[in-house]
């Protein structure tokens, strides 16, 4: 796996520290004992994990300047992209937040093994916490939670004016970006670009959806989850 991990960081044009490896491997070996008791990743051995996670998320650092942001990861999961963002840009302030308790109870634990302190992980549904802590990030990034036009009512509200929100897409999102486009104004966002970048190592391309945050979130969203889903803006 490490091997991997170096060839994609230079294809990257990323530095790769001893301590990243040491804390990719480490993340790699927990998250792999305890898949086997817990549904946390359908993406399994190292050659894929390295590729279709690890590589996947440390190629946002060559789409947005991460270094010493606030970055808040809606819909989490096992730590996507949240985890592998912090290993590669230690300086990020991170906050993962996710709906199910065992996946936080797994994050907890991680952090613990990585030394990492200052992660804060959060159990609660985007659209309760953002009433507490909405407004109040440089950053906010997500992967496989919703469709674009839904996901954005759940992390644009976290996000303060002049920050952005990266959405982790497949190849082909435009549609999504057009469909999403009346939340995307109506939540505070605007001037959505979308980024194509090849996972290193593989011949995969995804798209990273960068919006801008351009106005307060008005205060009645994100509506209750029921709302949202049945009547996207
Ligand atoms: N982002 C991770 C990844 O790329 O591997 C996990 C993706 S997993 C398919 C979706 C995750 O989003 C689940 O862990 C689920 O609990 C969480 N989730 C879905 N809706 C949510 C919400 N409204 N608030 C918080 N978490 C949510």
């Amino acid at each position: 796996m490490l091997s991997i991990l170096k060839d994609g960081f230079k294809e990257l044009s990323l530095g790769f520290t001893d301590e990243a490896a040491r804390k990719f491997q480490l993340y790699y070996d927990y998250l792999t004992q305890r898949n086997t008791v817990m549904n946390l990743t359908a993406i399994n051995g190292e050659a894929d994990t390295a590729r279709l996670h690890f590589l996947d998320c440390a190629a946002l650092c060559n789409i947005y300047p991460f270094s010493g942001k606030s970055v808040i990861d809606i819909g989490t999961g096992a730590g996507f992209p949240g985890l592998p963002l912090k290993i590669t840009e230690p300086s990020i302030e991170l906050c993962l937040l996710d709906g199910t308790k065992k996946r936080v109870d797994f994050l907890q634990e991680t952090c613990q093994i990585l030394d990492f302190p200052d992660v804060r992980c959060l159990y609660e549904r985007a659209e309760n916490a953002a009433v507490d802590i909405g407004g109040s990030f440089d950053v906010a990034v997500s992967r496989a939670v919703a469709r674009l036009n839904i996901l954005c009512e759940l992390c644009l509200p976290f996000v303060h004016v002049g920050g952005v929100f990266i959405a982790m897409k497949g190849p082909n999102c435009e549609e999504e970006l057009l469909e999403a486009s009346n939340a995307i104004s109506i939540l505070g966002g605007g001037g959505a670009k979308i980024e194509k970048y090849q996972i290193p190592e593989t011949d995969i391309i995804h798209s990273a959806v960068v919006i801008k945050k351009l106005r307060p979130t008005p205060p009645v969203y994100p509506r209750n989850f029921g709302q949202i889903k049945k009547q996207p803006l």
